[in-house]
Protein backbone atom coordinates (compact mmCIF):
# COMPACT_ATOMS: atom_id res chain seq x y z
CA UNK A 1 0.00 0.00 0.00
CA UNK A 2 1.29 3.55 -0.97
CA UNK A 3 -1.55 5.50 0.43
CA UNK A 4 -2.84 5.07 3.88
CA UNK A 5 -5.38 6.47 5.93
CA UNK A 6 -5.21 5.41 9.48
CA UNK A 7 -8.21 5.83 12.11
CA UNK A 8 -7.83 6.04 15.81
CA UNK A 9 -10.40 5.81 18.16
CA UNK A 10 -11.61 7.20 21.07
CA UNK A 11 -10.77 3.91 23.41
CA UNK A 12 -7.04 3.75 22.05
CA UNK A 13 -6.62 7.61 23.35
CA UNK A 14 -8.57 7.86 26.45
CA UNK A 15 -7.78 5.89 29.21
CA UNK A 16 -10.53 4.17 31.72
CA UNK A 17 -9.57 7.21 33.97
CA UNK A 18 -10.47 10.31 31.16
CA UNK A 19 -6.26 10.55 30.88
CA UNK A 20 -5.17 10.80 27.42
CA UNK A 21 -3.04 7.91 26.70
CA UNK A 22 0.63 9.35 25.68
CA UNK A 23 2.30 6.55 25.41
CA UNK A 24 0.08 5.42 22.48
CA UNK A 25 -0.06 8.93 20.75
CA UNK A 26 3.70 9.09 20.63
CA UNK A 27 4.31 5.66 19.24
CA UNK A 28 1.80 6.79 16.47
CA UNK A 29 3.89 9.86 15.20
CA UNK A 30 7.16 7.67 15.46
CA UNK A 31 5.48 5.05 13.28
CA UNK A 32 3.69 7.25 10.81
CA UNK A 33 6.40 9.71 10.74
CA UNK A 34 8.85 6.62 9.57
CA UNK A 35 5.64 5.46 6.93
CA UNK A 36 5.70 8.90 5.18
CA UNK A 37 9.41 9.65 5.47
CA UNK A 38 9.38 6.04 3.39
CA UNK A 39 7.63 7.51 0.98
CA UNK A 40 4.26 6.75 1.67
CA UNK A 41 0.99 8.89 1.49
CA UNK A 42 -0.55 8.55 5.24
CA UNK A 43 -3.66 10.33 6.59
CA UNK A 44 -4.60 10.28 10.63
CA UNK A 45 -8.38 10.33 11.60
CA UNK A 46 -8.66 10.99 15.14
CA UNK A 47 -11.54 10.81 17.58
CA UNK A 48 -10.92 11.68 20.88
CA UNK A 49 -11.59 15.32 21.20
CA UNK A 50 -14.27 14.87 23.40
CA UNK A 51 -12.66 12.53 25.70
CA UNK A 52 -9.65 14.76 25.93
CA UNK A 53 -11.88 18.02 26.85
CA UNK A 54 -13.64 15.85 29.78
CA UNK A 55 -10.12 15.41 31.21
CA UNK A 56 -9.23 19.17 30.61
CA UNK A 57 -13.18 20.32 32.06
CA UNK A 58 -13.12 17.68 35.00
CA UNK A 59 -16.25 16.11 34.03
CA UNK A 60 -16.75 12.09 34.22
CA UNK A 61 -19.80 11.54 32.11
CA UNK A 62 -19.86 12.12 28.48
CA UNK A 63 -22.25 14.85 28.16
CA UNK A 64 -25.53 13.98 26.75
CA UNK A 65 -26.64 17.24 25.38
CA UNK A 66 -25.65 17.57 22.11
CA UNK A 67 -24.59 21.00 22.64
CA UNK A 68 -22.45 20.16 25.75
CA UNK A 69 -20.67 17.67 23.56
CA UNK A 70 -19.89 19.91 21.06
CA UNK A 71 -18.65 22.54 23.42
CA UNK A 72 -16.17 19.89 25.07
CA UNK A 73 -14.84 18.75 22.18
CA UNK A 74 -14.19 22.29 21.55
CA UNK A 75 -12.09 22.84 24.24
CA UNK A 76 -10.50 19.33 23.72
CA UNK A 77 -9.58 19.39 19.65
CA UNK A 78 -7.41 22.18 20.64
CA UNK A 79 -5.65 20.16 23.32
CA UNK A 80 -5.65 17.24 20.62
CA UNK A 81 -4.03 18.83 18.35
CA UNK A 82 -1.58 20.53 20.43
CA UNK A 83 -0.67 17.11 21.83
CA UNK A 84 -0.33 15.55 18.14
CA UNK A 85 2.00 18.41 17.32
CA UNK A 86 4.33 18.28 20.21
CA UNK A 87 4.41 14.47 19.27
CA UNK A 88 5.58 14.59 15.55
CA UNK A 89 7.79 17.52 16.05
CA UNK A 90 9.88 14.95 17.61
CA UNK A 91 10.19 13.30 14.04
CA UNK A 92 10.49 16.37 12.72
CA UNK A 93 6.66 16.31 10.65
CA UNK A 94 4.09 18.87 10.78
CA UNK A 95 0.55 17.84 10.97
CA UNK A 96 -2.75 19.83 9.55
CA UNK A 97 -5.25 20.04 11.31
CA UNK A 98 -8.57 19.20 9.02
CA UNK A 99 -11.95 19.36 10.63
CA UNK A 100 -14.49 18.12 7.76
CA UNK A 101 -18.44 17.71 8.07
CA UNK A 102 -21.40 16.36 5.75
CA UNK A 103 -20.97 18.94 3.35
CA UNK A 104 -18.07 17.32 1.66
CA UNK A 105 -20.57 14.91 -0.06
CA UNK A 106 -23.34 17.18 -0.29
CA UNK A 107 -21.73 20.02 -1.65
CA UNK A 108 -19.82 19.45 -5.00
CA UNK A 109 -17.48 22.72 -3.96
CA UNK A 110 -16.89 21.53 -0.45
CA UNK A 111 -15.96 17.97 -2.29
CA UNK A 112 -13.64 19.78 -4.60
CA UNK A 113 -11.96 22.44 -2.06
CA UNK A 114 -11.22 19.34 0.55
CA UNK A 115 -9.80 17.43 -2.09
CA UNK A 116 -7.29 19.91 -2.96
CA UNK A 117 -6.45 20.56 0.38
CA UNK A 118 -5.91 16.95 0.53
CA UNK A 119 -3.80 16.38 -2.32
CA UNK A 120 -1.88 19.76 -1.25
CA UNK A 121 -0.76 18.58 2.41
CA UNK A 122 -0.12 14.68 0.62
CA UNK A 123 2.10 16.32 -1.89
CA UNK A 124 4.24 18.11 1.27
CA UNK A 125 7.08 16.53 2.75
CA UNK A 126 7.15 15.60 6.10
CA UNK A 127 3.54 16.80 7.11
CA UNK A 128 0.57 14.61 7.89
CA UNK A 129 -2.81 15.73 7.78
CA UNK A 130 -5.03 14.95 10.95
CA UNK A 131 -8.87 14.84 10.23
CA UNK A 132 -11.62 15.47 12.67
CA UNK A 133 -15.00 16.02 12.33
CA UNK A 134 -15.99 19.44 13.10
CA UNK A 135 -18.16 18.78 16.33
CA UNK A 136 -19.47 22.25 16.11
CA UNK A 137 -20.87 22.38 12.88
CA UNK A 138 -22.65 19.04 13.17
CA UNK A 139 -25.83 19.09 14.42
CA UNK A 140 -26.71 15.55 16.09
CA UNK A 141 -24.76 12.28 16.88
CA UNK A 142 -28.27 10.09 15.93
CA UNK A 143 -28.81 12.33 12.95
CA UNK A 144 -26.94 10.51 10.33
CA UNK A 145 -27.65 13.39 7.59
CA UNK A 146 -25.35 15.28 9.37
CA UNK A 147 -23.45 13.44 11.40
CA UNK A 148 -20.91 10.59 11.03
CA UNK A 149 -20.36 8.81 14.06
CA UNK A 150 -17.52 8.42 16.01
CA UNK A 151 -15.08 9.10 12.71
CA UNK A 152 -15.75 5.99 11.86
CA UNK A 153 -17.65 6.63 8.33
CA UNK A 154 -15.73 9.91 7.89
CA UNK A 155 -12.66 8.03 7.92
CA UNK A 156 -13.82 5.64 5.17
CA UNK A 157 -15.30 8.48 3.40
CA UNK A 158 -11.75 10.14 3.46
CA UNK A 159 -9.95 6.46 2.09
CA UNK A 160 -12.53 7.09 -0.90
CA UNK A 161 -11.71 10.60 -1.38
CA UNK A 162 -7.79 10.45 -1.45
CA UNK A 163 -8.28 6.91 -3.29
CA UNK A 164 -6.11 5.74 -0.88
CA UNK A 165 -5.31 1.57 -0.75
CA UNK A 166 -6.10 0.36 2.47
CA UNK A 167 -7.83 2.16 5.89
CA UNK A 168 -6.63 0.84 9.14
CA UNK A 169 -8.92 1.25 11.67
CA UNK A 170 -7.48 0.72 15.37
CA UNK A 171 -9.48 0.35 18.04
CA UNK A 172 -9.55 -1.70 21.71
CA UNK A 173 -10.57 -5.16 20.20
CA UNK A 174 -8.24 -7.37 17.71
CA UNK A 175 -10.71 -7.72 15.28
CA UNK A 176 -14.11 -8.13 14.29
CA UNK A 177 -15.41 -11.25 16.28
CA UNK A 178 -18.18 -13.55 16.11
CA UNK A 179 -20.03 -11.63 18.41
CA UNK A 180 -19.08 -9.14 21.38
CA UNK A 181 -16.52 -10.88 23.34
CA UNK A 182 -17.37 -8.67 26.20
CA UNK A 183 -20.28 -10.61 26.56
CA UNK A 184 -19.57 -13.76 24.61
CA UNK A 185 -15.69 -14.53 26.19
CA UNK A 186 -15.82 -17.83 23.46
CA UNK A 187 -16.13 -15.46 20.60
CA UNK A 188 -13.81 -16.07 17.71
CA UNK A 189 -12.06 -13.84 15.43
CA UNK A 190 -13.11 -13.15 12.00
CA UNK A 191 -9.82 -12.70 9.80
CA UNK A 192 -11.37 -11.99 6.55
CA UNK A 193 -14.63 -10.47 5.19
CA UNK A 194 -15.60 -10.16 1.88
CA UNK A 195 -19.45 -9.22 2.33
CA UNK A 196 -21.46 -7.26 5.03
CA UNK A 197 -24.06 -9.87 5.54
CA UNK A 198 -27.11 -9.38 7.92
CA UNK A 199 -25.22 -12.04 9.99
CA UNK A 200 -22.37 -10.02 10.22
CA UNK A 201 -24.28 -6.84 11.11
CA UNK A 202 -26.00 -8.91 13.84
CA UNK A 203 -22.39 -10.31 15.28
CA UNK A 204 -21.77 -6.53 16.29
CA UNK A 205 -23.62 -5.81 19.01
CA UNK A 206 -23.37 -3.39 22.08
CA UNK A 207 -21.51 -0.51 22.77
CA UNK A 208 -17.90 -0.92 24.05
CA UNK A 209 -16.18 1.53 26.22
CA UNK A 210 -17.16 4.59 28.40
CA UNK A 211 -15.86 6.71 25.97
CA UNK A 212 -15.97 4.80 22.66
CA UNK A 213 -19.26 5.84 20.48
CA UNK A 214 -19.47 3.91 17.29
CA UNK A 215 -18.99 0.45 18.35
CA UNK A 216 -18.67 -2.46 15.27
CA UNK A 217 -22.28 -1.23 14.00
CA UNK A 218 -20.08 2.26 12.82
CA UNK A 219 -17.49 0.36 11.74
CA UNK A 220 -19.11 -2.06 9.25
CA UNK A 221 -20.88 0.69 7.71
CA UNK A 222 -17.25 1.91 7.23
CA UNK A 223 -16.56 -1.53 5.58
CA UNK A 224 -19.12 -1.11 3.63
CA UNK A 225 -18.60 2.00 1.98
CA UNK A 226 -14.96 0.74 1.90
CA UNK A 227 -15.76 -2.88 0.07
CA UNK A 228 -18.15 -0.92 -2.70
CA UNK A 229 -14.91 1.21 -4.01
CA UNK A 230 -12.78 -2.18 -4.02
CA UNK A 231 -10.71 -0.60 -0.90
CA UNK A 232 -9.29 -2.78 1.35
CA UNK A 233 -9.67 -2.19 5.34
CA UNK A 234 -8.17 -3.39 8.02
CA UNK A 235 -9.45 -3.83 11.68
CA UNK A 236 -6.82 -4.16 14.25
CA UNK A 237 -6.02 -3.76 18.14
CA UNK A 238 -4.17 0.18 18.25
CA UNK A 239 -3.01 -1.01 21.94
CA UNK A 240 0.61 -0.79 20.35
CA UNK A 241 0.90 1.39 17.24
CA UNK A 242 3.55 -0.85 15.59
CA UNK A 243 0.75 -2.67 14.60
CA UNK A 244 0.83 -0.64 11.79
CA UNK A 245 4.31 -1.50 10.98
CA UNK A 246 3.80 -5.48 10.81
CA UNK A 247 0.45 -4.61 8.50
CA UNK A 248 2.37 -2.53 6.27
CA UNK A 249 4.89 -5.77 6.17
CA UNK A 250 1.99 -7.99 4.90
CA UNK A 251 1.44 -9.49 8.03
CA UNK A 252 -2.18 -10.83 8.42
CA UNK A 253 -2.97 -9.17 11.62
CA UNK A 254 -6.62 -8.38 12.73
CA UNK A 255 -9.82 -8.51 10.37
CA UNK A 256 -9.09 -7.92 6.96
CA UNK A 257 -12.11 -6.77 5.10
CA UNK A 258 -11.21 -6.93 1.03
P1 LIG B 1 -13.43 2.88 19.14
O1 LIG B 1 -13.42 3.91 20.24
O2 LIG B 1 -12.08 2.28 18.87
O3 LIG B 1 -14.11 3.34 17.89
P2 LIG B 1 -15.66 1.33 20.25
O4 LIG B 1 -15.59 1.21 21.74
O5 LIG B 1 -16.64 2.28 19.66
O6 LIG B 1 -14.20 1.59 19.70
O7 LIG B 1 -15.92 -0.13 19.61
C1 LIG B 1 -15.11 -1.24 19.94
C2 LIG B 1 -15.89 -2.22 20.80
O8 LIG B 1 -16.93 -2.85 20.03
C3 LIG B 1 -15.12 -3.38 21.33
O9 LIG B 1 -14.38 -3.06 22.48
C4 LIG B 1 -16.20 -4.43 21.63
O10 LIG B 1 -16.59 -4.41 22.98
C5 LIG B 1 -17.39 -3.97 20.79
N1 LIG B 1 -17.92 -5.03 19.92
C6 LIG B 1 -19.24 -5.29 19.71
N2 LIG B 1 -19.41 -6.32 18.87
C7 LIG B 1 -18.18 -6.75 18.50
C8 LIG B 1 -17.69 -7.80 17.63
N3 LIG B 1 -18.52 -8.61 16.95
N4 LIG B 1 -16.34 -7.92 17.47
C9 LIG B 1 -15.48 -7.10 18.13
N5 LIG B 1 -15.89 -6.11 18.98
C10 LIG B 1 -17.22 -5.93 19.19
Amino acid sequence: ANRIVVKVGTSTLIRQNSKINLSVIKSLARVLSNLKKSGKDVVLVSSGAIGVGMGILGIEKRPTKISRQQAVAAVGQAELMQIYNEAFHEYGVSVGQMLITRDIIDYPESHTNVMNSFQELLSMDNTIPIVNENDTVTVSELDHHTKFGDNDQLSAIVTNLVDADLLIMLSDIDGFYSANPLKVPDAELIQRIDTITPSIIAAAGGHGTKFGTGGMTTKLKAAELILKHNQEMILANGKDPDIITNIMAGEPVGTLFS
